[in-house]
């Protein structure tokens, strides 16, 4: 079987960003499970979908057909990875994300992306529900001021304007819907080692998730 490695916890926790560079330094594939749930959420809010609708939004999420290419992801033959990162989505994300049938509808692309020779997956239920067998399961975790600011980068980076007070709302209100739904509410795996990264630079952390892998 594939090994496979888990990184779950809350909205930027920085799991993202070790996920791929811990891929990276193994020669492994990365699953950013999150942007599978944008994209259903991008695809809902186009269509003009009632993100409490579970049936429609399902549907939406059956019939996604995402391309990954070159850390580029693509819908329908165009270029949607800026346009899943907004906050609008990311809210819109974790709405699409309590409907259990959406999560189904994801759950094989999910799997299949376990390929040789090995996967790092992050999310939120990547330990608990998609990949239970991993061998190793990290809960990472960070101080809700040390995440707003890493997400208020994240989006200056990336050109767009960063309302400090607005983000610490937005992940707030995300991380309760992801903790208080019935569907993989997120929490650690009983097996997960917990991380908290509040005061850990990104190189510590990856150097951390490999040690653990190495022993
Ligand atoms: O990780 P990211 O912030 O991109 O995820 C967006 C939303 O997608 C999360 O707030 C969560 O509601 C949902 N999600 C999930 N399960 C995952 C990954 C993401 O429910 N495995």
């Amino acid at each position: 079987t594939v090994p496979v490695i888990t990184i779950d916890g809350p909205a930027a926790s920085g799991k993202g960003t070790i996920a791929e560079r811990a891929a990276n330094a193994l020669g492994f594939h990365y699953l950013d499970s999150g942007a599978l749930y944008r994209l259903a959420a991008l695809a809902s809010l186009e269509a003009g979908i009632d993100l409490s609708d579970g049936p429609a939004a399902e549907a939406v999420a059956r019939n996604l057909k995402p391309v990954f290419r070159d850390s580029r992801i693509w819908l329908e033959g165009r270029d949607v990875t800026e346009a899943i990162r907004t906050e609008k989505v990311g809210v819109a994300a974790s709405q699409v994300a309590a409907i259990p049938g959406v999560r189904k509808a994801l759950f094989d692309l999910q799997r299949n992306a376990a390929q040789a020779p090995g996967l790092v997956a992050d999310g939120r239920d990547m330990g608990t529900v998609v990949f239970p067998e991993a061998p190793l399961k990290i809960f990472m975790t960070a101080s809700a001021a040390v995440r707003a600011e890493r997400r208020a980068k994240q989006l200056e980076a990336r050109g767009l304007k960063a309302d400090r007070e607005a983000l610490t709302r937005d992940l707030e209100e995300r991380d309760r819907r992801d903790r208080e739904r019935a569907a993989a509410p997120l929490k650690p795996a009983e097996d997960a080692k917990l991380l908290d990264t509040s005061d850990m630079t990104i190189e510590e952390v990856v150097k951390k998730v490999l040690d653990w892998w190495q022993l």
